[in-house]
């Protein structure tokens, strides 16, 4: 049963209101690569020159450090859960011999502590080998694998350094973990273009996977982005007809019908909350989320680093900050708009313009009213009020959100 808030008074206040305290974190993306084995046209990452300033991979002496602020960041806040997701650039490019050296230290962390440590990893699979599934196995490492659909889908936009076609080594990666019995999450950029029916098809009926993600591309206010709202309405089309009875979720989908029955969100990418994810840069530096460099060069540089700073003291830095708070703190246009708790103005980076920084409606803002609508006219006929004394109606006739 969901409790629906009908005028989302409560939120849109709580939206404006001076920024919260930060709670201490309990996560953390741990860049082990500021390189990568190939080169998706689409990629955020390279949109900012700085990571090329970077080491290539995580310094010994960053990687020491990081481990003392993790356990000093658990003891000082008494945590008992603690997510750490390796990514990149290409995590894998990170040495094997320091992977397993690092998820040790990690296990000793939990031993002394007695705090639970989450660990997953994002790849391309194009390096995963049976020596990787072993180390993910032994450690327990969750894997999530980045493939966008059929091949004449991921090899338009996923290409090698030479621009070479990646799909057919993205699936062998990805039947290695199978073969040996792990099952990865699976994240899908959507392209416009495309046909998601297509994708949807390939990755549940050809490659058996039920429970995946598609995600915009990302874009800001400099892009010009095509919409994505034709897209997403067929594939939510799609889902809902063929795929949802089958128990098949897309985790997008999910946030977007979460939020319009109310519920928090804990997608990135859309819905109401708090972005308070730390990036721990191969340097030792410590940045906000990684997408926002897409606001181009030294755009997440912030003066704070393991080697200088226990790890909550990120929350203080000019930059982190602004980023947190333009969180809490959606412009004025999204939190007037009816869809303000389902959509809570979209993905962080896709709000930035240069010169409004973060205080814009997202870049795919009218995209995402004609996809919220369309959701909006199918889900809301099975909703039930959370009201004790609620009057029984015709469930065609439950008002749009915010109305
Ligand atoms: S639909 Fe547009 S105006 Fe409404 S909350 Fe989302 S981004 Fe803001």
């Amino acid at each position: 049963m969901a409790y629906v808030d009908p005028s989302g008074e409560a939120r849109r206040h709580e939206a404006a209101a001076e920024p919260k305290d930060v709670p201490p974190f309990t996560f953390l993306l741990v860049k082990l690569a500021s390189r990568c084995n190939i080169k998706c046209t689409y990629c955020y990452w390279f949109r900012d020159p700085d990571v090329y300033r970077r080491p290539a991979v995580l310094t010994v002496e960053a990687e020491d450090a990081f481990c003392r602020r993790l356990e000093e960041h658990i003891n000082a806040f008494g945590l008992e859960h603690f997510i750490v997701v390796f990514h990149g650039g290409e995590p894998l490019l990170f040495p094997k011999r320091r992977f397993v050296a690092l998820q040790e230290k990690l296990l000793d962390i939990e031993k002394r502590t007695g705090c639970e440590i989450t660990r997953g990893v994002c790849t391309n699979a194009i390096l995963i080998d049976q020596e990787w599934v072993d180390i993910f196995d032994e450690f327990e490492v969750d894997v999530s694998v980045s493939l966008d659909g059929p091949p004449e889908i991921h090899d338009k936009y996923r290409l090698g350094l030479k621009g070479e076609a990646t799909h057919a080594d993205t699936i062998r990666g990805l039947q290695v973990l199978r073969a040996s019995g792990l099952e990865p999450g699976l994240i899908v950029v959507c392209n416009p273009a495309t046909d998601p029916e297509r994708v949807v098809s390939y990755v549940v009926e050809e490659l058996g996977i039920k429970h995946f993600d598609i995600l915009p591309p990302d874009a800001n206010h400099n892009d010009n982005p095509p919409p994505i709202d034709g897209y997403f309405i067929k594939l939510f089309d799609v889902w809902y007809d063929k795929y949802a009875a089958q128990g098949v979720r897309i985790s997008t989908l999910d946030a977007m019908i979460q939020g319009l029955f109310g519920e928090v969100s804990i997608s990135d990418t859309i819905g109401l909350g708090p972005i308070d994810t730390v990036t721990l840069m191969p340097d030792g530096s410590l940045e906000p989320l990684d997408v926002l460099r897409i606001a181009g060069d030294q755009s997440t540089r912030t003066d704070s680093s393991v080697q200088k700073n226990p790890l909550q003291a990120v929350q203080n830095d000019p930059c982190w900050r602004a980023a947190f708070e333009a969180s809490t703190r959606p412009c004025e246009v999204c939190r007037n708009c009816e869809y303000f708790d389902a959509c809570g103005g979209g993905h962080l980076a896709q709000r930035w313009s240069p010169t409004r920084n973060y205080d814009n409606p997202s870049v795919y803002c009218e995209s995402w009213k004609n996809i919220f609508e369309h959701i909006w006219k199918w889900v809301s006929p099975t909703l039930v009020l959370d009201y004790k004394a609620a009057p029984t109606r015709d469930p065609a006739s439950v008002p749009a959100p915010g109305n």
